[in-house]
């Protein structure tokens, strides 16, 4: 069945060994981030047979379906309201930074009778979640008061909203926050949440000394990319994941067109640039499953014009032995990679070999 997406398990796990070894040598540990593979348990096996500390996903319903793993879990978006009971039930650890979500996550706790740990999140500059430095003694002071609810560390996102990249001065912010609030408050906390993908980088110095001992890795492990430049990752592999979709026309087309031209179905003005008649494809697949700037041909001799909901338009005027009917392959970005999982018509084939 296309569109279909093929997943390279054994490169995966290639990937997640060699971020599990890099991030060892810093005493980090490494929950694997399942969000870009919808929260795909095969994915995530591999992930823990490399030697990831958990696993951590930003939906509950991605944590579900990892729920038989013998691991603990981690949710990665701060709790709706409206779902903190599944959070006791499903997730062992939630990022957190509204203290609202976090006494409501208590009284659920007390009702089932668990304690549920919590990485209060700091807002370093990226300016999407976490309280600010200024309100961390604050809100932990209140943290402190619930009974069901242990607060395991402190953590903080970067280069996610912003693009404000990690450094050694944000890292060294946060350890001395934690500092403070260990002395302040007398506690331990023995997790300190320095980052995503785009921590990696700074560990390639092997003068970095971290002090941070914990990273959430998702997209470095599943695609062997450096985020957020999207290059390769020095050691890992970065075709483990395909887009296979198939021909439903083919036909030479003129690349100019006449008639009044309006914006497209989705508020594009697309500019006609005249390149003569082209040997032009229509696939069938969509931005309902893919984005179309996301796809990276693994193929010679095909140029990706664009996409409306289920048609992507290819120009393989370059390609030989095309005809109506032939498959073509592509490679994904994570965002295209996120979309074709959660699409409902988009069939998942596992492969296990690392040719
Ligand atoms: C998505 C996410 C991650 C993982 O990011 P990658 O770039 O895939 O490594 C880590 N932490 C949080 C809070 C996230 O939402």
């Amino acid at each position: 069945m296309y569109p279909k997406v093929e997943i390279n398990l054994a490169k995966i796990k290639d990937n997640a060994q060699r971020i599990v070894s890099l991030t060892k040598r810093n005493g980090i540990n490494v929950w694997g981030v399942t969000k870009g593979v919808k929260g795909d348990p095969e994915v995530a096996k591999k992930m823990l047979e490399a030697g990831v500390r958990g696993l951590a996903d930003s939906r509950i319903e991605n944590l579900k379906r990892l729920s038989d793993l013998d691991t603990e879990l981690m949710l990665l978006r701060s709790p709706m309201l409206s779902q903190v009971e599944q959070v006791i039930d499903y997730a062992d650890i939630s990022l957190n930074s509204e203290l609202e979500v976090i006494k409501q996550l208590n009284q659920a706790a007390v009702k089932k009778e668990q304690i549920h740990k919590i990485i209060l999140m700091v807002d370093l500059g990226d300016r999407r979640e976490g309280v600010l430095p200024n309100n961390v003694l604050q809100i932990v002071k209140k943290i402190e008061t619930l009974s069901n609810i242990k607060l395991v560390g402190l953590g903080t996102n970067l280069a996610c909203f912003m693009g404000i990249l990690p450094s050694k001065d944000k890292m060294k912010e946060l350890i001395r926050l934690k500092d403070e609030v260990e002395k302040e408050l007398n506690i331990t906390l023995d997790m300190i949440s320095g980052g995503n993908s785009s921590s990696l980088p700074l560990l390639l110095d092997d003068n970095y000394q971290a002090q941070i001992n914990q990273l959430r890795i998702g997209e470095t492990i599943l695609l062997g990319r450096e985020v957020p430049s999207g290059n390769a990752f020095p050691g890992t592999i970065t075709n483990t994941v395909k887009l296979k979709a198939e021909i439903i026309e083919l036909r030479q087309k003129p690349t100019s067109t006449k008639g009044q031209q309006g914006e497209n179905a989705f508020g594009e003005k697309k500019e006609i640039i005249d390149k003569g008649v082209r040997q032009r494809a229509i696939l069938a697949v969509g931005k309902q499953d893919i984005d179309p700037t996301g796809l990276i041909p693994s193929q010679d001799g095909i140029i990706i014009e664009g996409a409306s909901s289920d048609h992507l338009i290819v120009d393989v005027t370059e390609r030989e032995n095309v005809v109506v009917g032939s498959i073509l392959e592509f490679e994904l970005n994570y965002p295209c990679l996120l979309r074709a999982l959660t699409s409902p018509y988009v069939d998942v084939e596992y492969f296990n070999n690392n040719g």
